[in-house]
Parts: C-alpha cells; sequence; structure tokens
C-alpha cells in the first residue's frame, strides 16, 4: 500500500531527512585516506543520536551499523570495519539514514578518496546527475516508469550500466516501503505519482555490466565483473509545486 503523507507528516520527516543528510555530511567531510570505515560509521552513529535520531540501518534486518559503507567495486551494503581503511584513490559509497519521531530518511553518495582517476570522477558525475534526471521526473501525475527510465537513459549514454537487482522505495514510517522505484524502465508505465507520496531515488551505476553478486558475510554486494560502482540517494516528495529533495542537510 502506498501511504501519501500529510503536509504535518511531511514536516516531520523534513527533520528525519535534514539529520540524515547532516550524518552523510560528516562522513563525507571526514572521508580521506587513513581512515577506518568504523571510525565513520561512528562519526555518524554519533551525529544521528546528537540530533535526537536514531540510525535507522541499524539492526535493519540485522544490519550491524550505521552506514553502509562500500568501496570501489562493492556496490551497496558494505559493512563498516576497523580493519578496513580507505586508500587514496578509491571510491566510498556510503548509504545511511536516521529516524525521528517515527519517520525515516534515506540517502547516499559516493566520495573521493585523496585523488581519483579521471574513469572513477565520471562515474561519480554520472551517477549523481543520473539521480538528478531522475527526481527531475519525480512529478504528480507521472508515472514511476518515468523517474526509472530517465535514469537509465542518462546512465547508458554515458556507457554505463544501472544495477537491476536492487531498486529505490517509498519511504515513510518504514524505511522500505511501497512502491519499488527501480533505475529502469518505460515512461508511461507503473504506478501514477500523487502529491503526498515519498521516494528514495537511489541510481546504483556500475562502470562494467549490470550484474551483481554478494559476499559470503550476506551483505556486500559487488560488481560481478570487478568494475567501480558508484550510488546516489535522495529522499524526494512529490508536492504540487514539483518534486521536494526533503535529504538536504
Ligand atoms: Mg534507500
Amino acid at each position: 500500500m502506498i501511504v501519501l503523507k500529510t503536509s504535518r507528516e511531511l514536516a516531520v520527516m523534513r527533520e528525519a531527512c535534514r539529520i540524515s543528510a547532516g550524518a552523510l555530511q560528516v562522513i563525507g567531510r571526514a572521508v580521506e585516506p587513513g581512515v577506518t570505515t568504523a571510525e565513520l560509521d561512528r562519526l555518524a552513529e554519533a551525529y544521528i543520536l546528537s540530533e535526537g535520531a536514531t540510525p535507522n540501518f541499524k539492526g535493519y534486518q540485522g544490519f550491524p551499523a550505521t552506514a553502509c559503507i562500500s568501496i570501489n567495486n562493492e556496490v551497496i551494503h558494505g559493512i563498516p570495519s576497523k580493519h578496513r581503511k580507505l586508500k587514496e584513490g578509491d571510491i566510498v559509497s556510503i548509504d545511511l539514514g536516521a529516524q525521528f519521531e517515527g519517520y525515516h530518511g534515506d540517502n547516499a553518495a559516493t566520495f573521493a578518496v585523496g585523488d581519483v582517476s579521471e574513469e572513477a570522477k565520471r562515474l561519480m558525475d554520472t551517477t549523481k546527475e543520473s539521480l538528478y534526471e531522475g527526481i527531475r521526473m519525480a512529478r504528480a501525475g507521472g508515472r514511476i516508469g518515468d523517474i526509472s527510465h530517465a535514469v537509465q537513459a542518462y546512465v547508458e549514454a554515458h556507457g554505463y550500466s544501472v544495477v537491476r537487482q536492487y531498486v529505490g522505495h517509498g519511504v515513510g514510517t518504514s524505511l522500505h516501503e511501497a512502491p519499488e522505484v527501480p533505475n529502469f524502465g518505460t515512461p508511461g508505465r507503473g504506478i501514477r505519482l500523487m502529491p503526498g507520496m515519498t521516494l528514495a531515488i537511489e541510481p546504483m551505476v556500475n562502470a562494467g555490466g549490470e550484474k551483481v553478486k554478494v559476499l559470503p558475510d550476506g551483505w556486500t554486494v559487488l560488481t560481478a565483473d570487478g568494475s567501480l560502482s558508484a550510488h546516489f540517494e535522495h529522499t524526494v516528495a512529490i508536492t504540487a509545486d514539483g518534486p521536494q529533495i526533503m535529504t538536504v542537510a
């Protein structure tokens, strides 16, 4: 069931989203060669708690941390570790959210660790821009497929592929709720978009093929061909005045 939020509900949810965005910013500023992914995770958790919210990934289906931290060929759901240090030239995808007064925010970004290759930069830029291409189509009266297609078309025009096995989602009083928001699809198809819908739009883009595999830890998703992957995400509200990005710090 798709839940439409009232403007009062959106106001509370905007606070959850603001805290989610703030936590991502805090982590982003701390990304540098030598830092462990566990240290980054701790910073995000401390920030979220200091804002009176709770990290909504922690404990979700047993996930052990505040942030998913995925390096290079890892796509999503990487587990922070005190044994894992970022290195110059890595790209690191960080996905996290906060719950505040019963509402959830969810956002992600890929960061460069020091100087990265031109190819890595282009992948990150393309993925970020594909998110905004999708957001632009998050308009009342349109369809989910309009968002999906906009992301896919932009990514594929740049020679990359979108991950199909994992998709964006509705978000609200649950971290994941209906509808699914695939990063591939056909314009004019799928659920009709209505004011009050809140969607986590989150392109996961591989430099190589779309196929992914999961590590034996049961969480970490990697590209099957070992190519780099990037991930950007915003929580977006559909309003009568057009799409509104909620995850802004
Ligand atoms: Mg998400």
